[in-house]
């Protein structure tokens, strides 16, 4: 048995099952670049299902990993931390927010934005608003009021009851989300790009328009940037290519260049519903997280990554259309930055296998959209190398037909 093999089997009999793994063992990364536990490489398109913005292991992060690690790695939030107190300041020097809440993954950052926004609701004297309103497609996590709050069914099948007061509309359907509304309502919870849904973009003017919304029936507006922020669409946050600001964010992903960390920004109205004993986390906002999170959230904003982001964008896109129109079973090229989905008229698992064994880290949502998240930092070398390989799966795709 070679030792993957042996990691595979050990790790299929005792690590719980919750996840479909590919027949990769990952020892260690550097930049684009994953190696497995035999020494193979893989290009990383996938970056950590878009969690490692400045790529693997970036100097900056682990620098402030290492010396924070040796100095304090856990302590109380009933005392002030200094690297929390910096970051949040950094995210509220850079979006519309006023003040941060963290915790540890995007779910618990959801979870936050949903008692805030209800409690807010409350505390405003509207006792009968407690509906939040998300779009079909949405995905925002995977505890119970998360799954709640997501618009798909696979996800939700089996785990009923599910938390009361969500009701999903179209995405992109400023219509029906006008028509959802009722005095019950008391937010709109939206990803300004849908991510596990497809790399699926509103139409121009529809963020607008939900904003607008929000105003006239005194909802909050919640965009969950769990996926879309930190640089990803090119932008710090992708609220900013519609100009339209929300009132709650929540962040993960990318926040800490790898990391775990989740972060929810409010404007000072809103944040005031979470007063002292509403709400918490042990872990949220420890000195080591958050000491990697100003490491990551300061290199996206002053090493030129979203200069980057943007240009390798724009590149990476241009490469996928043209394949598009030389393989006629890919449908459509979509998304912003780097945060591209490829439709294709047929399922993309098999695709995925193949690259995989051909050196290529990519995935697919909802059975036929290929996802490319790569780094931020990626070249346009690497692009290419990755358009190489795309391509020679393609060709045998379509000669199989
Ligand atoms: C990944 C993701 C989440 C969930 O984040 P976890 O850290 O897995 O809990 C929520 N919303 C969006 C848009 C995501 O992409």
């Amino acid at each position: 048995m070679s030792t993957s093999e042996s990691w595979i089997d050990r790790g299929l009999t005792h690590v719980a099952s919750t996840y479909g793994r590919y027949p990769l063992v990952a020892a260690s990364g550097e930049g684009c670049w994953l190696t497995d536990i035999d020494g193979k490489t893989y290009l990383d398109f996938l970056a950590g299902v878009a969690v490692n913005n400045l790529g693997h292991c970036h100097p900056k992060v682990v620098k402030a990993l290492q010396e924070q690690a040796a100095t304090l790695i856990h302590c109380s939030n009933y005392y002030h931390i200094p690297s929390q107190i910096e970051l949040a300041e950094k995210l509220c020097q850079f979006s519309f927010g006023d003040r941060v809440f963290f915790c540890n993954s995007g779910a618990e950052a959801n979870e936050a934005a949903i008692k805030l926004a209800r409690k807010y609701s409350r505390d405003q004297g509207h006792n009968e608003r407690f509906e939040i309103i998300t779009a079909k497609a949405s995905f925002h996590g995977r505890t119970m009021t998360t799954i709640s709050a997501t618009g798909q069914e696979r996800i939700q099948a089996g785990f009923a009851p599910l938390t009361p007061g969500f009701k999903y509309v179209p995405f992109g359907d400023s219509d029906a989300l006008a028509a959802a509304i009722t005095p019950a309502t008391c937010a709109i919870m939206l990803e300004p790009v849908q991510g596990e849904g497809g790399i699926n973009v509103p139409p121009a003017g529809y963020l607008r328009t939900v904003r607008e919304l929000c105003d006239r029936h005194l909802l909050t507006l919640i965009f969950d940037e769990i996926q879309s922020g930190i640089g990803r669409t090119g932008h710090l946050f992708a609220y900013q290519h519609d100009n339209v600001e929300p009132d709650v964010m929540t962040l993960a992903k990318g926040l800490a260049g790898g990391p775990p960390i989740g972060a929810m920004v409010a404007r000072e109205k809103h944040a005031a519903a979470l007063g002292p004993g509403t709400h918490g986390s042990t872990f949220g906002g420890n000195p080591l997280m958050t000491a990697a999170g100003l490491a990551a959230l300061t290199t996206v904003i002053e090493d030129g990554v979203l200069d980057n982001c943007r240009a390798m964008g724009a590149y990476l896109r241009d490469r996928l259309e043209q394949l598009q129109s030389r393989y006629n079973f890919v449908k459509e090229v979509r998304g912003r930055g780097l945060m591209l989905g490829m439709e294709l008229s047929c399922e993309g698992g098999e695709i995925v296998k193949t690259a995989l064994q051909r050196g290529l880290l990519i995935n697919c949502t909802v059975g036929t959209v290929l996802r490319f998240v790569p780094p931020l930092i990626v070249t346009e070398k690497e692009i290419d190398q990755m358009i190489e390989i795309l391509d020679g799966i393609f060709a045998e795709h379509q000669e199989k037909g």
